[in-house]
């Protein structure tokens, strides 16, 4: 049997290889030059002040969360369509989650909702402090409303643009943080670029790039003007908060730094192959992705939502169907407040309606750099004989 085509796969070039191996016979295997160096080339080009690697974007979301001050008795929002890390992180704080349901073209979450549910808490004193946008798919929130209602409301905005390094928003790289406090992504081998495990908070605030710097490790500092006393000697460092070990190491940067070369070549392939997908699935009963005049998508993932009405077959079926024909095709994302370490906060299916249809339709597509035009007939192919079964 041939093998499966993946939904997404890492590029790796013998650059790529070369600048980890030089790594490897270097000084430093973690703690260098090297990591400090990838942060200035995230930064650089997504146009933000300020890079903290971690190692994963769990991780970025954790420290990003706790920098922003997100403790027990706060809220933080997100919406139910997306990795189940956008959530938990603010449970890892201590904090209580709600959802805001989806916008039914975009798949990112509302504006009109949050609107509305701000009102609401409003009224009750139960504002969020935490917003977390994530990018779905790679195509950025709206988020200059969202901005607009973080100013009238109080809260803090992070961007979980895990699916959308590369990508754009009203002409501006994604990562530059004008309507955020924080922009995260990750660079997990399904992603954009990969640097194996690892993550990147990005911010244009020093305070906040200081706290996260802190928390990546151990919440320690050898840097005397943030001691509460003068060092002891040379050898001192202080322990100024209660941190983690979430470093990234320099076999990771080094990786992520020859990886970036080829960012904006990714993208640009992956919407060629976008458009490849949207004019050969024209004619069959599905929505292809739907793509807001003012984004310039990542395109981590390409979904399609299925027509159920215009089928025989059930979702169900169309997927097994797809995978017996060597098409890796995935759901992205079974909808976090129906998980039952959710449910059991007191979620429940129907209380996210555009979420929970969108579940019931929605396929990722195989969609990365070096999916071949053969391989795309191919599941276009398959999907054909799927829906017209
Ligand atoms: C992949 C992903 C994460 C987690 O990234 P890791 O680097 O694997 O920790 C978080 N949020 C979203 C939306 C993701 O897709």
């Amino acid at each position: 049997m041939v093998k499966p085509i993946p939904y997404g796969r890492q590029n790796i070039s013998e650059a790529d290889i070369q600048s980890v191996v030089d790594v490897l016979r270097s000084d430093f295997l973690t703690q260098g030059p090297v990591v400090p160096a990838f942060e200035q080339a995230v930064v650089k080009h997504c146009g933000a002040t300020h890079g903290v690697a971690v190692n994963s974007a769990t991780s970025a979301l954790h420290i990003a969360c706790l920098a922003l001050g997100l403790g027990p008795g706060d809220w933080l929002w997100t919406t139910p369509i997306t990795f189940v890390a956008s959530a938990n992180c603010g449970l890892y704080c201590g904090a209580q989650v709600d959802f805001i349901d989806i916008d039914a073209r975009t798949y990112n979450l509302c504006p009109l909702a949050l609107e509305a549910k701000l009102v609401e808490a409003d009224k009750q004193g139960r504002l969020p402090k935490v917003l977390v946008a994530v990018h779905l798919c790679g195509q950025p929130c709206d988020m200059a409303a969202i901005h607009v209602l973080s100013q009238k409301y109080g809260f803090k905005i992070i961007e979980d643009a895990s699916h959308a390094i590369g990508g754009k928003y009203k002409n501006e790289f994604i990562g530059n943080c004008r309507y955020s406090d924080i922009t995260v992504f990750s660079f997990h081998p399904v992603k954009i670029i990969t640097t194996a495990e690892g993550g990147m908070a990005v911010t244009n605030d020093p305070n906040l790039a200081h706290s996260m710097n802190l928390l990546r490790s151990h919440g320690i500092t050898r840097d005397e003007t943030h001691m509460t006393h003068p060092a002891d000697g040379p050898w001192y460092y202080q322990q100024i908060t209660l941190g983690f070990n979430y470093r990234m190491t320099e076999l990771q940067a080094a990786l992520g730094i020859s990886q970036m070369q080829r960012l904006d070549a990714f993208v640009t392939q992956r919407h060629a192959l976008a458009k490849r997908y949207d004019e050969l699935l024209s004619d069959l009963p599905l929505v292809t992705p739907w793509q807001h005049p003012d984004s310039y998508s990542g395109l981590h993932l390409y979904v399609i939502r299925v027509r159920l009405d215009q089928t025989k077959q059930t979702h169900r079926q169309i997927f097994e169907g797809l995978r017996e024909q060597g098409i890796g095709v995935n759901v992205h994302y079974i909808p976090v407040h129906t998980q039952p370490y959710y449910a059991q906060m007191g979620f429940t299916m129907g209380d996210y309606p555009q979420a929970e249809l969108y579940y019931a339709q929605a396929i990722s597509l195989p969609m990365f750099q070096d999916l071949t035009h053969a391989q795309q007939d191919h599941v276009v192919a398959a999907l054909r004989k799927e829906l017209t079964a």
